[in-house]
């Protein structure tokens, strides 16, 4: 999200934008334009999605500060052309909790809906129900019916709709919150199935939604597997410990040898014994075109995250996403004891799951 630019900062939570918003603007601008064939029918337009996304905001402070009320910050709310997204800092533990967090979403959206349903009634601006729709009628009513479209869709029993988490919560209750979520999972993918089977006879945007909700249904449930499955496993398990290194002044070519004798990709490079940086693969094939086998590793290698062998593995694994590098260096007191790749952990994982599936590995 860092290339979103900030629009506001609401109850000490920034709200971002992001660029592709913009591009939705400009076609909803172009297309309401073109239907209504004046330069006013554009403008109206642009008025009505932007307070559209309004209301979105406001759904999602909905989200942030009932999490608030569980002591859980949130990191930013960003705007995107599919709608709005809430970064919490971590989820609820407590299945009430997580129940509270995604209704509080869809509750506020209701209460705009009321509210304006109530301010049409009262000033005498109803239209009866048969003659509305999101793109017919007037400003306010449009919105009301948006706001409502907004609410059913969002209480959806699927991953990732506020539904999704409330049935996660429910089943949660009862069971532990792995096999709760894998079962929300699947029910949720079971109502995209049918909602991909609708559109393909009605609408075949839904089908395209259809297949995104399929989809972060199926990540929903492996993420939370792969964390059950590494709970409790520190670094030291799944960090390789045969392995080989560099020093700045060794050259391109012994690293290019080292390369193709086994199977390791990235090297640190280790200065009186402390590591200096490491030297990627990508880097090393990139320096060998460009300088040669006779170039020193030092200028070449690059930083890389660290960790230590008694730390937790799980939240170790987000140092990955903020690196260039494949891999982590594991350091104990100022020393290299070993390498984290996110080839060892995918390996401990497929050990784990055999495990508790009972069944022995083969003996070579
Ligand atoms: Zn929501």
């Amino acid at each position: 999200m860092s290339r979103s630019f900030r629009l506001a900062r609401l109850a000490g939570i920034d709200i971002f934008i992001h660029p592709t918003f913009a591009l939705l603007l400009a076609w909803v601008a172009i297309s309401s334009g073109f239907q209504g064939r004046t330069l006013g029918a554009a403008a109206a337009g642009v008025a009505l999605m932007l307070a559209l996304f309004a209301c979105i905001v406001l759904h999602e402070l909905g989200h942030a500060l009932m999490a608030r009320r569980f002591g859980i910050a949130t990191k930013d709310i960003t705007l995107l052309p599919i709608g709005g997204m809430a970064r919490l800092e971590r989820m609820p533990e407590r299945p009430v909790q997580e129940f509270l967090v995604a209704l509080a979403g869809p509750a506020v959206t209701f209460l705009i809906a009321i509210i304006l349903f109530a301010w049409l009634r009262l000033s005498g601006d109803w239209q009866s129900l048969e003659s509305l729709s999101v793109s017919r009628g007037a400003f306010v009513e449009q919105i009301m019916v948006a706001n409502v479209a907004l609410l059913l869709f969002n209480l959806l029993p699927a991953f990732p709709m506020d539904g999704g988490r409330v049935l996660r919560a429910i089943l949660a209750a009862r069971t532990d919150y792995v096999s709760a979520t894998v079962r929300a999972a699947s029910i949720g993918q079971g109502i995209a199935f049918l909602l991909a089977l609708v559109g393909l006879f009605s609408n075949l945007f839904l089908v395209i939604v259809a297949f995104f909700i399929w989809v972060a249904a199926g990540e929903e449930a492996a993420a939370v597997q792969k964390k059950s499955a590494l709970a409790g496993v520190t670094v030291r398990a799944a960090m390789m410990t045969r392995l080989q290194s560099l020093t700045p002044a060794s050259t391109v070519g012994e690293a290019v040898e080292l390369l193709l004798s086994d199977s390791q990709q990235d090297f640190p490079v280790l200065q009186r014994g402390a590591l200096a940086g490491m030297l990627t693969r990508q880097r090393l094939i990139g320096a060998l075109a460009s300088h040669g086998r006779e170039a020193a590793v030092g200028p070449l290698m690059e930083e890389c995250p660290t960790a230590t062998p008694d730390e937790a593995l799980e939240p170790m694994l987000t140092r990955f996403d903020a690196t260039n590098t494949r891999s982590v260096a594991v350091v104990d007191e100022g020393r290299l004891v070993g390498l984290v790749t996110l080839d060892n952990v995918g390996e401990l994982l497929m050990v784990r799951a055999a495990d508790r599936r009972g069944v022995a590995p083969p003996v070579s």
